[in-house]
């Protein structure tokens, strides 16, 4: 996205944008506001299509605020969508690939023009304040965009090979990668455009066609995304959207054999359940996780102060905490330790929290009812077996009775305490005092996880930490944010060990080709 005056928004942008900005953002809440309350669809093979229950989709703010009616999808409806997906498949993946590139540009394009409408729709249905709902939506289109580009820098993927050292022939060699077929996309809340329009654009520019499940408490965010996709006439039954809770239609997806490959992110705990029961079809078919995080900050004693605060704190809290890319854990060394500890505290008092849509806001609340416990459990915890530094209670009184308002924590936990090893998924983060740098990495690299991880320190320190660390994603130095605000292009996204399955981060170099299978043609002719 960029505005008149040449402003291009990103994660790492998008904390000074220019007043356009927020008036057009304004306007586009105005107009959402006018229009609550109504029914969507399901879009299966170009229709919309409807089911007998429905979904309530509910503003986390303020729940007496009814955002949409959706439809809790069955069984029957994933059969229709996969159904229409293979039928799809023979045309789309015989479409050129120079064509499907154009409808796949024109898309984001589309979006681009409702940044504005999808962003207003994300920061009510997730909770999101208005920066980082807009960055969402402009992250889709920018993932729209690289697979297309990398469709194009590597020509559609064809390439000639080395001849055979025959004698009386000569033998072409062409190896061309291909789609798989019909490709299941299924998304968590918090990032509800990305994370299903990325993998969307992928697997379609490569070629395969798609069925879209997002979550439950998300599922307006990814109707937009796939309306921009049937606006740029990207043909029926070649995307289908689906709504309906993970156990039912979800399950249904994952558990038939019409599907080639999956793309799934979300937790750990789903994730390796869907692992073991797409595994268990008759063959092995190709299965994209993005999962958990628990990501590390690590501040050396050599670290500016201000910087690594400041970073600690967009990560920790931006989203309410609920990034799979948080600041969760921080090990800071004992000289720098109080210093530092004071400021993040400082800083997180002044956070402002309330309605997301508000500008002035950069907390809204947490998702749910179940992720709003979910906090509550773990601060009693934090209360007991640790220190609370700041936070450690829900928000009561005014608005704030109206929504799912937690305060962010920052809080003390002996290194022994399970919570520095499991995601909380709320604004809750642990620091903790280190005596060495090996400490804090050794510390930092146990546990189960490896997405993200942040690092403040010097110049020598950061190559010893981008060595050491197991993490996909590692920044060093950013205030933009200690281990968030990842970009295609830029920061391509993936995690090591039990954060993603196949080493390949979203918006790089080696992603699009997971959408793709290779084929090898040989061609013997008389010399
Ligand atoms: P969940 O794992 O609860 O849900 C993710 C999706 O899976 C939802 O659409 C959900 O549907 C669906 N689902 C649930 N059960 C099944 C099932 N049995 N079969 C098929 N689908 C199912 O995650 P959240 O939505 O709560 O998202 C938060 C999690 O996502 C965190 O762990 C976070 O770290 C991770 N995440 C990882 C990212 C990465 O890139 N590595 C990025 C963003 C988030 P329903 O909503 O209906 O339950």
């Amino acid at each position: 996205m960029t505005t008149e005056n040449s402003f291009k928004l990103t994660y790492a942008t998008m904390f000074n944008p220019p007043e356009e900005l927020h008036q057009r953002f304004d306007e586009a809440l105005a107009k959402l506001k006018a229009n609550l309350g109504k029914e969507h669809a399901m879009i299966i093979n170009g229709k919309e299509v409807f089911s007998a229950k429905k979904i309530e989709n509910r503003f986390p703010a303020n729940t007496d605020v009814l955002l949409g009616i959706f439809q809790k999808g069955t069984a029957s409806d994933a059969a229709a969508a996969l159904a229409a997906a293979r039928k799809a498949f023979p045309a789309w993946s015989h479409t050129p690939w120079q064509e499907r590139v154009a409808l796949i540009r024109k898309a984001a394009a589309i979006m681009d023009e409702r940044i504005y409408e999808i962003g207003a729709v994300m920061a009510m249905e997730v909770g999101k304040n208005r920066m980082e709902a807009l960055g969402d939506a402009a992250e889709t289109a920018a993932l729209f965009r690289y697979a297309c580009t990398r469709m194009e820098d590597n020509n559609g993927f064809v390439a000639e090979l080395g001849k055979d050292p025959l004698v009386g022939f000569v033998s072409e060699n062409t190896s061309v990668l291909r789609p798989y077929g019909v490709w299941l996309v299924i998304s968590p809340f918090n990032f509800p455009a990305a994370l299903s329009g990325g993998p969307a654009a992928s697997a379609l520019v490569a070629g395969n066609t798609i069925v879209l499940k997002p979550a439950t408490d998300t599922p307006w965010t990814s109707r937009l995304i796939s309306e921009c996709l049937r606006d740029a006439g990207v043909p029926a039954g070649v995307f289908n959207y689906v709504t309906g809770s993970g156990s039912v239609i979800g399950q249904a997806l994952i558990d038939s054999p019409e599907v080639d490959g999956v793309t799934f992110t979300g937790s750990f705990d789903v994730g390796m359940k869907i692992h073991r029961d797409f595994g268990s079809g008759r063959y092995v078919r190709p299965t994209i996780l993005e999962l958990g995080g628990k990501n590390p900050v690590i501040v050396s004693r050599h670290a500016d102060i201000e910087t690594a605060a400041t970073g600690i704190v967009r990560s920790a809290f931006g989203l309410q905490g609920q990034k799979c890319s948080a600041a969760s854990r921080v090990y800071a060394e004992a000289p720098i330790y109080d210093a530092l500890v004071a400021r993040v505290v400082e800083m997180t008092e002044k956070l402002k929290i309330g309605d997301p849509t508000d500008r002035s806001v950069t907390l809204g609340p947490v998702v749910n009812k179940s992720s709003y416990k979910d906090y509550q459990t773990f601060a009693a915890e934090l209360h007991s077996a640790g220190k609370v530094l700041t936070g450690g209670k829900i928000l009561t009184g005014g608005e704030y009775d109206k929504g799912y308002f937690c305060a962010p924590t920052v809080a003390e936990l002996p290194f022994t305490h399970p919570l520095w090893k499991q995601e909380m998924f709320v604004p809750i983060t642990t620091v903790g005092k280190v005596h060495s740098l090996d400490e804090a990495m050794k510390l930092a690299n146990d546990v189960d996880y490896g997405l993200t991880s942040g690092f403040y320190g010097s110049d020598e320190e950061t190559n010893w930490f981008f060595d050491k660390i197991e993490a996909g994603v590692n920044y060093s130095n950013r205030s933009q944010g200690a281990t968030t605000g990842a970009w295609p292009g830029f920061q391509p996204f993936g995690g090591w060990k039990g954060s993603g399955s196949t080493g390949k981060n979203a918006g790089g170099l080696h992603y699009l080709q997971l959408y793709m299978h290779e084929q090898i043609y040989t061609r013997v002719r008389k010399a």
